[in-house]
């Protein structure tokens, strides 16, 4: 499509720019999932934004609101292939892994952090494009496995600093028991015909669980009275659920059983959980998850237990906002201000020097009009946060010196350092 016109273009409506210095929040966010996967001995995988489409079809189910509504699908013009940005990541994830015989060896304990894309009304903590971080054990069957992912993220809340996340806990039971139960919701549902709203009407015969997920205030009473799942559990899934709540009182986890959680795709069997808080408003699930024994097999690999969470970014950020949580400032340790262009290959040897210690250093770079003058530099090297100027100024150069002026602490004095052997000196400027 040609455009030749020069107005400025704007980012996708519900995709959002990460600038600085919000973008410092999530790089230090990450990082500290990071160190909590490395606790938990959680491998990165990273699988492709673009899969095709059949993939998310089967996987998370034909009636859920991802499949019905939510999907960016597209065809391939170049060759005619289905595609679609994906809504989550524990198809790809379990694709992949079938895909290259991942568990050849036995389970894996596997996390990713990345973008996803539904096609939703923006709003607070809801967006098209949304980054989630999530963890997925692939090959563990027992209540312990479901227990070691809600406890990672309730390690997470800890090393964040977030008080005011709760758990709430249901078992959706094995096909058979969704089966007698499903047979029960509809009958309840269909009692109350005139209740339904349009999107209910439609999952009555093809998804009537669904219908327990509605986000609609007008269904909450006939949904609260529906037969509950919990009630149709035969022994082997009560035994589960009771496995991972024992795990959780030993461990001290509270916990609210909530019999109408039933997340939002097809693929959960047994144990679903999330995450909540309440000062999020209307989006107040921070991280759901659950198990899904049956997705290896619907995605055509080999029946394979697996269980997992997703958490969104966004709303765990907005989250430590609203309790007050500030994300590090990571401030330069020095800022280099170069009064004259003949004193810059000097100043970026220091600098270069400087880094090779591993310090963070600015080396002042000027304009359309050149360096500008020292206090302009100054006022640069202040805005910085940096804790140290260092000044190339020419008296000092041909003394073979360079001035150290700390920047945060007015009662210091600037004194002199050697260029001629900067390691010995570098360690001054780290922050203590
Ligand atoms: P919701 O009920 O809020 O629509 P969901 O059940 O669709 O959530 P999941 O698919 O389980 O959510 O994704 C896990 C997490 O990802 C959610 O708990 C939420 O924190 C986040 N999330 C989901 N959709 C969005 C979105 N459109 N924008 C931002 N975050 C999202
Ligand atoms: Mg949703």
């Amino acid at each position: 499509m040609a455009d030749n016109s020069n107005t400025p273009l704007r980012a996708v409506k519900g995709m959002n720019d990460i600038l600085p210095p919000e973008s410092a929040r999530w790089e230090w966010f990450e990082h500290v999932v990071r160190a909590l996967m490395r606790r938990y001995a959680y491998q990165s995988i990273r699988t492709p934004i673009v899969e095709p489409t059949p993939l998310f079809v089967r996987g998370l189910g034909e009636v859920t609101d991802i499949v019905e509504k939510e999907m960016y699908s597209f065809i391939d013009s170049l060759n005619g292939d289905p595609l679609t940005l994906r809504p989550e990541n524990s198809a790809g994830v379990v694709r992949a892994a079938i895909e290259h015989n991942l568990l050849y060896d036995g389970g894996k304990r596997l996390f990713y952090i990345g973008p996803q894309f539904r096609h939703e009304r923006p709003q607070r903590g809801r967006y098209r494009q949304f980054y989630q971080v999530g963890v997925e054990a692939l090959g563990f069957a027992g209540p312990d496995v479901d227990v070691e992912v809600i406890l990672m993220a309730r390690a997470l809340w800890r090393d964040l600093g977030l008080a005011d996340v709760r758990l709430e806990l249901n078992s959706l039971g094995q096909t058979d028991e969704r089966r007698a139960h499903r047979a029960a919701l509809i009958a309840h549902f269909e009692a109350h015909r005139d209740q339904l709203d349009a999107d209910a009407q439609r999952r009555l015969q093809s998804n009537p669980l669904r219908i327990l997920d509605t986000k609609n205030p007008a269904m909450q009473p006939l949904v609260e009275a529906a037969p509950r799942l919990l009630d149709f559990l035969g022994e082997g899934s009560l035994k589960h659920f009771d496995g991972v709540r024992a795990v959780l009182d030993a461990v001290g986890q509270p916990y609210r059983i909530n019999p109408r959680l039933v997340r939002g795709m097809d693929y959960y069997n047994l144990t679903v959980f999330e995450w909540i808080t309440d000062r999020l408003g209307a989006q107040g699930t921070v991280c759901g998850g659950g198990r899904y024994d049956g997705l290896f097999d619907m995605l055509g690999g080999k029946p394979t237990p697996a269980v997992g969470w997703g958490l969104g970014i966004e709303r765990v950020l907005d989250l430590l906002a609203q309790s007050g949580v500030e994300a590090p400032f990571d401030a330069p340790d020095a800022y280099c201000i170069v009064p004259d262009e003949a004193a810059m290959p000097m100043a970026t040897g220091v600098a270069e020097a400087l880094r090779l210690t591993g310090l963070a250093v600015v080396l002042h770079a000027g304009g359309k009009d050149g360096l500008g003058g020292m206090k302009s530099q100054f006022k640069k090297a202040d805005a910085s946060g940096a804790r140290y100027a260092l000044i190339f100024g020419a008296t000092e150069l041909a003394a073979g010196q360079v001035a150290l002026k700390p920047l945060r602490d007015a009662a210091a004095e600037q004194t002199l350092r050697p260029l001629g052997d900067v390691g010995a000196w570098a360690g001054d400027l780290r922050t203590p």
